[in-house]
């Protein structure tokens, strides 16, 4: 008798009886294995597939700030910020591919997402100060009020459309931009709560300056506001005084959708 076999008998004797011991399922056995390699191989594309897909969102955005540059935006930190926000996560789905070249986007509900330029234009234009409280009326894809999320302690933004503010409060926060605060509403009323503001940004185009946003700015402050007809507007930059005179200068002619009022229809 072998060893082996010395050890197997006396297992054998010591052995309870009536106790079956399973005989090894082997196809159990193999099936697991083959989730197990599957689900393997799966993690491992995905694991190879993700940083190579964030690479490549990163230098298409890089290109996008080396356009935006050199267009005339000169603010160190506007830059940078708009070099960290993932546009391409903003966008559609299947305009993702577009996200990074410099022309607005649709977004649903006929409206758009700005171009990557004018985004950077109007955030430079309101000088922000990292303890400022921004107020922005249109949230649309919430890209604007990502930048200046970076830059500033405080975003608030209205939307009008309910689905597209719903929408971007829940991408702000996957996102983990804490510091951004979405409202359904009418924007042209402001949000006397939280006032008053050091910037306000509209990023819809009004027929005049909302007399309320004028008051909700802190002398100091600066609004930036598209505003004219449907077709064509004018980019007015604002600037209320110390001792609350306003000032007012024209930046550029743009075109933006328009600001909407009661019934989502164009305020007039
Ligand atoms: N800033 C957005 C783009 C804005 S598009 C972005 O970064 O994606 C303009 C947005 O203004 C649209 O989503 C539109 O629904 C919204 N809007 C129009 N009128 C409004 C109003 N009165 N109050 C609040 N939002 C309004």
């Amino acid at each position: 008798m072998h060893l082996g076999d010395q050890f197997a008998s006396a297992w054998e004797k010591d052995r309870p009886c009536g106790i079956i011991i399973p005989e090894p399922n082997r196809r159990g056995d193999l099936a697991v294995r083959r989730i197990l390699i599957w689900a393997s191989a799966l993690m491992l594309v995905a694991g190879i597939a993700l940083p190579i897909d964030t690479e490549v969102y990163r230098k298409r955005r890089a290109w996008m700030v080396k356009t935006i540059q050199r267009e005339g935006i000169k603010d160190k930190r506007v830059l940078e910020a708009m070099a960290e926000v993932p546009r391409h996560e903003f966008v559609p789905d299947n305009l993702r591919r577009y996200a990074y070249e410099n022309r607005p986007l649709p977004i649903g509900f006929g409206q758009t997402i700005s171009q990557p330029y004018i985004v950077a234009l109007m955030t430079e234009l309101l000088k922000v100060d990292k303890d400022d409280v921004v107020l922005e009326i249109g949230t649309g894809s919430g890209y604007q009020a990502a930048v200046l999320s970076k830059l500033v302690k405080k975003v608030y933004t209205i939307e009008i459309i309910k689905e597209l503010g719903e929408a971007a409060k829940e991408r702000l926060r996957k996102l983990g931009y804490k510091n951004v605060e979405v409202k359904i509403g009418d924007g042209y009323y402001g949000w006397k709560e939280h006032a008053p503001y050091d910037a306000i940004i509209v990023t819809c185009a009004a027929r005049h300056v909302p007399p309320p946003l004028l008051e909700q700015l802190k002398p100091g402050g600066r609004m930036c506001i598209p505003v004219g007809s449907f077709m064509y507007q004018n980019l007015i930059l604002i600037e209320k005084t110390k001792d609350g005179k306003i000032k007012q200068r024209s930046v550029i002619p743009v075109m933006f959708v328009p600001m909407l009022g009661p019934n989502l229809k164009p305020r007039r």
